[in-house]
């Protein structure tokens, strides 16, 4: 769905400050098992995320019926500020993957949270660069940048990752942008 500004860059102000809150949250028990908890979910997490992406993309936004259509709105019109606002996509975020390990672990369930809001912001942050920005031939974002326009250009049957293609490799859905459709 088409957003204003605020909601558009909601994101990239809300993740970072609830996973500095949940971090500060551990730091202040001065406890380095829980401290080291957090770290070691924040980086699970982050990794986690990347297969999250990869599976919201290609068996959500381009299989499921109603949400086909609002991500086919991204894909008529790459440059609008579309997408979910931040209440709805970081309160998904919440009931999936802190809520249920709340009960197991404070520490994990702020780490791991908040790792998946890393990636989510990554993922954001080069979404954005790759439609808006024109980063340097060679670098990794140049290179992730080609990686999306695959996906939009030449018909949507494979580069569903964003901030990796590991993904599309693993689940054969990669294709080389070099390569020309016949
Ligand atoms: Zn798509
Ligand atoms: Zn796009």
């Amino acid at each position: 769905m088409h957003l204003g500004r605020f909601l558009y860059f909601g994101d990239f102000v809300l993740c970072p400050l609830v996973a500095f809150g949940l971090l500060i949250a551990t730091l202040i028990q001065r406890d380095a098992t829980a401290l080291g908890l957090w770290l070691a979910a924040f980086v699970f997490g982050c990794m986690v995320w990347t297969l999250v992406e990869y599976i919201i993309h290609r068996w959500v936004y381009h299989a499921v019926p109603v949400f086909d259509k609002l991500h086919d709105a991204h894909h008529q019109e790459p440059r609008g500020m579309i997408g979910a606002p931040s209440f709805l996509s970081v309160g998904l975020f919440f009931l999936v993957f802190y809520l249920p390990f709340y009960f197991v672990s404070h520490a994990f369930a702020g780490g791991f949270f908040s790792g998946i809001l890393g990636g989510y912001l990554a993922y954001m942050l080069v979404h954005h660069a790759s439609h808006h920005w024109a980063p340097k031939p060679g670098s990794l974002l140049y290179r992730l940048r080609v990686n999306h326009m695959v996906h939009h250009y030449r018909g949507d049957e494979g580069n569903y990752g964003v901030v990796t293609s590991f993904w599309d490799h693993v689940f054969a859905t990669y294709v080389e942008p070099q390569r020309r459709r016949a």
